[in-house]
């Protein structure tokens, strides 16, 4: 057997197994329950939540009554809506690079169950008016929402040709679930290297989750493109350009699932790509929001 196999496997091992025998909160070292694996409650309020922000890109608001900033408004970028969880901050800093470069894998379920119940409040924020005593529990939330989805996706989503219906769409607030996932791709020659795709991971979690298909051949990575990090917009707006490939006969509403958002340069060009194949409505979910240094 391979020997790169064999240690993959004696790593997931040895993960899952921390995973579950670990009761100590990843913070304060405090004993905590194992359903809150990773950290405990006191720990989980101190987390750097992503306040309100544009829908579109993120970028911070001048009035909390506005939905998009300026800048999206004069130029609306590819992406419909971007949903993220968590600012790019300690300890979100410290331990998605661990969750993507040194195989912490057993993070990806807390780190998609966060982003899950990101994308619930944000996609439905009238939910609890409807049933304010029916979704104490977030198994049963996730459900019912995902039920609403499917009734609403269908009456919304295949009429969505035209793009006042989409506006409107946007404008009331209505619930925003995609009919499909697709994870950022890597190129075939980095995810070799690394092993597995964090994104892909994340984007299986959230699939199961929400109850929506992952699609996993729709997409791929042909131009292995430099880090994006370290470098400035302009430059990450042409070393993404034109690097996917996509399917045909892809569904009306994609979300994307990727790790990180910086300037929305891969999401958007992924998010572009769709659109001329002929996706009508992209949404990012992505895990943090990491403002351009
Ligand atoms: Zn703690
Ligand atoms: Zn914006």
């Amino acid at each position: 057997m391979d020997f790169q196999v064999i240690k993959t496997a004696t790593e997931k091992l040895k993960q899952s197994l921390v995973s579950n025998v670990n009761h100590q909160c990843q913070l304060c070292h405090c004993d905590t329950p194992l359903s809150q694996q990773w950290v405990c409650t006191t720990c989980e309020r101190e987390l750097p939540f992503s306040p309100a922000a544009c829908i579109t890109c993120a970028a911070p608001l001048k009035s909390s009554s506005d939905r998009q900033c300026g800048q999206c408004l004069i130029n609306p970028p590819s992406l419909d809506r971007l949903i993220t969880c968590f600012d790019y901050l300690y300890p979100i800093n410290k331990w998605l690079p661990a969750f993507k470069f040194s195989r912490q894998t057993a993070l990806a379920p807390w780190l998609a169950n966060h982003l899950a119940n990101s994308i619930i409040n944000r996609s439905y924020t009238n939910i609890d008016q409807d049933n304010p005593n029916g979704f104490e529990n977030q198994n049963l939330k996730t459900n019912a929402l995902t039920k609403k989805n499917s009734e609403e996706n269908g009456l919304t989503f295949n009429n969505l040709k035209n793009s006042n219906l989409k506006n409107s769409y946007l404008e009331n607030h209505l619930p925003l679930m995609p009919e499909a996932i697709i994870a950022v791709p890597l190129h075939g020659k980095r995810l070799k290297q690394r092993g597995y795709n964090q994104s892909e991971l994340i984007a299986k979690q959230l699939s199961r989750l929400l109850g929506i298909p992952l699609l996993t051949d729709a997409v791929i990575r042909t131009k292995k493109t430099e880090a994006q990090s370290g470098l400035s917009l302009k430059q990450r707006q042409s070393n993404i350009l034109q690097a996917f490939q996509v399917s045909q006969n892809l569904p009306a509403h994609i979300a994307l699932v990727d790790d990180v958002f910086t300037t929305g340069s891969t999401l958007n060009e992924l998010s572009r790509k769709l659109k001329l194949a002929g996706c009508e409505f992209t949404q990012g979910w992505v895990i943090a929001h990491a403002p351009l240094a």
